[in-house]
C-alpha cells in the first residue's frame, strides 16, 4: 500500500500542488491586501472630495449659511443622497448642520488642538446597532486663513468590506480547485511520462538468461526516456549476443574434448580386448599420448582465450618488437626446414610498442605455426614496417591459400577450412590471435589466393612515451 503513494508520479503530484498552494495563497494575500488597502484609499479620496465640495456649498460670504431648519443646498442634498453623512460643527461644538444616516453617531476627533492647527483626520467608528463600520473624515473649515467651523464627512465601509469578502470567497473557492486541478494534471502528466519506465520494468522482470530476444521497442524519440530504452535494447542486444556466444563456445569446446577423449577410451577399449604384444602396447601407449597432446593443446587454448577475454593479461609493459620477432623466426625455423620450407624475416631494430610480451610471442607461433602448415613448398615471409602510429607485421606464404568464403569466419573459434582435420589443430589459433591483438588495440586482417598463399597483416599501435625506466623492457619467454 505505501509503496502504491511512493511513486514518482504521486510524488510529482504532491509536489506541483505544495508549490501551486504556495503561489497562490502567497499571491492571494498579495491581492487582498493591495485591493483592501487601495479600496480604503479610494474612500479617503471620496470623503476628502465629499468634504471640499459640502465646503463650498455651505459657505456664503465668509460665513456658514446653512443651519438646522433651513433647507440645504442642492449640493448637500446630492452628497447625502450618495451615502455620505455630513455634519457641520461652530467653533463652540455645536452642531449647525447635520444630514446623512450617521449623523447621531459620535466621533472623538473635535478636540481644540485639531481645529487650531487646521489638522485634518480619519476616524474609523463601529455604528453601534448594525455593528457597522464607518469612516469619517474631519477637518476645519478655513476662510480668509481663519477657522471658522468644523466639518465632518462620514461614508459606511460595509461596500469595501463586502467586496473584500466576495474576494476571499473567491480564493477560498478557486486555490482548492486549481490545486486539485493541478496535482491531478500532474500525476496524469508523469503517469504519461513515466508509462514507459513501466514497460521497462516489466520487461526486465519478465527477462531470464534464456530468454534475450526481448526487446522493448519504445517508439524511437529522442527524449530522455526514448534514450534510456534504445540503450536498454542496445544492451539486451549485447547480452543475449555474448550469450549466446558463450553456449556456442561451451558446446564446441564440449565437442572438441569429447573427440580426443573418445578416440583415447576406443584405443584403451581395443587394447583390453585381448593380450597383445608389446610393440602393439608401444604403439597405443604412442597413440594415447598423441591425444593427450591434442587434450593438452585444446585445453591451453581455451584457457588462454578466457584469459585474454577477461583482459588479465598485463599490456603495459615496453617490448621490443624487434627482438621479439627475430627469436619468434628464429625459434621455429627449424620447423618450416623440416618441411623444406625457407623461412626469412626482414625486421627493423628498435621497434617499441607496449604490451605483454608473452602474448605476442604466441600471436606470432601462431601465425608462423599456421603458415608451416598449410604451406608445402616455397618461403614464408616475416616483415616488420613502423608506419606513423603503426608497426605492420606481415606474414606471407606461398601455401594453400584460403577461399574467399572462409576469410569472413576465419577468427571465429573453433573455425577449420578443412574440416576433415587432415592437418592437426583445433580452430582456436586464429581466435586467440585476435584476442591478443585486440587487447593490444591493434588490427588483424587476412588476404589469400587459393593455391597461391596467404598473407596476415598485424597492426599494433607505437610506443607514444619513451619506455618507462622503472619497468625494463620484456625479455621474450622462447
Ligand atoms: P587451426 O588449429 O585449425 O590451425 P586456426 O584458428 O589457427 O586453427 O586456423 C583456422 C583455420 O584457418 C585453419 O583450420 C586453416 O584452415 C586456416 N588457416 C589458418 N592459417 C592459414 C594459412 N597460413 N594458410 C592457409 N590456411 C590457413
Amino acid at each position: 500500500m505505501i509503496q502504491r503513494y511512493n511513486t514518482i508520479r504521486v510524488r510529482f503530484a504532491l509536489w506541483t500542488a505544495g508549490l501551486l498552494i504556495t503561489a497562490l495563497v502567497g499571491f492571494g494575500i498579495f491581492v487582498y491586501l493591495i485591493l483592501g488597502s487601495e479600496l480604503a484609499r479610494s474612500v479617503d479620496d471620496s470623503l476628502q472630495l465629499s468634504a471640499a465640495q459640502a465646503i463650498t456649498a455651505a459657505v456664503d460670504n465668509g460665513q456658514i449659511s446653512v443651519s438646522d431648519g433651513v433647507p440645504e443646498p442642492s449640493a448637500l442634498t446630492s452628497l447625502h443622497d450618495r451615502g455620505f453623512t455630513i455634519r457641520i460643527f461652530g467653533l463652540d461644538g455645536t452642531i449647525l448642520k447635520a444630514i446623512g444616516a450617521f449623523s447621531d453617531l459620535t466621533v472623538n476627533s473635535l478636540d481644540a488642538a485639531t481645529i487650531q492647527k487646521h489638522h485634518t483626520r480619519f476616524d474609523t467608528v463601529i455604528e453601534p446597532v448594525q455593528q457597522e463600520p464607518v469612516r469619517f473624515y474631519t477637518a476645519p473649515i478655513v476662510v480668509n486663513n481663519r477657522v471658522i467651523a468644523i466639518i465632518q464627512v462620514g461614508q459606511s465601509l460595509d461596500s469595501i468590506n463586502d467586496t473584500l469578502e466576495k474576494l476571499l470567497a473567491a480564493l477560498l473557492i478557486s486555490v482548492p480547485l486549481l490545486v486539485a486541478l493541478a496535482a491531478g494534471a500532474g500525476y496524469l502528466l508523469a503517469a504519461r511520462a513515466l508509462s514507459p519506465i513501466d514497460t521497462i520494468t516489466r520487461t526486465a522482470q519478465s527477462i531470464s538468461a534464456h530468454d534475450l530476444h526481448q526487446r522493448l521497442n519504445l517508439p524511437a524519440t529522442n527524449d530522455e526516456i526514448g534514450r534510456l530504452g534504445a540503450t536498454f535494447d542496445t544492451m539486451l542486444g549485447r547480452l543475449d549476443d555474448s550469450f549466446r556466444r558463450e553456449r556456442q563456445f561451451t558446446a564446441d569446446a564440449s565437442h572438441e574434448l569429447r573427440t580426443p577423449l573418445t578416440a583415447m577410451q576406443t584405443i584403451i577399449g581395443v587394447v583390453r580386448e585381448t593380450r597383445r604384444s608389446p610393440e602393439h602396447y608401444e604403439k597405443a601407449l604412442d597413440d594415447l599420448g598423441g591425444e593427450t597432446n591434442r587434450l593438452r593443446a585444446l585445453v591451453e587454448n581455451l584457457l588462454q582465450l578466457a584469459r585474454n577475454d577477461i583482459g588479465s593479461n598485463a599490456i603495459s609493459k615496453s617490448v621490443d618488437l624487434s627482438i621479439l620477432l627475430s627469436d619468434v623466426a628464429e625459434v621455429m625455423t627449424p620447423l618450416a626446414e623440416s618441411k623444406a620450407l625457407s623461412l626469412t624475416w626482414i625486421v627493423p631494430d628498435n621497434m617499441l610498442i607496449i604490451g605483454s610480451s608473452d602474448d605476442l610471442v604466441r600471436l606470432f607461433m601462431n601465425l608462423v605455426d599456421n603458415a608451416i602448415k598449410y604451406t608445402d613448398r616455397g618461403k614464408i615471409t616475416l616483415q616488420a614496417k613502423p608506419k606513423v602510429e603503426w608497426i605492420e607485421v606481415t606474414l606471407s606464404d606461398t601455401g594453400i591459400g584460403i577461399d574467399r568464403e572462409h576469410l569472413l569466419h576465419l577468427f571465429d573459434r573453433f573455425y577449420r577450412v578443412d574440416l576433415s582435420r587432415s592437418v592437426q589443430g583445433n580452430g582456436l589459433g586464429l581466435s586467440i590471435a585476435q584476442t591478443i591483438v585486440q587487447a593490444h588495440h591493434g588490427q588483424i586482417s587476412v588476404s589469400s589466393e587459393l593455391g597461391q598463399g596467404t598473407t596476415f597483416t598485424v597492426q599494433l599501435p607505437i610506443a607514444t612515451s619513451q619506455p618507462n625506466l622503472s619497468s625494463p623492457l620484456e625479455k621474450q619467454t622462447l
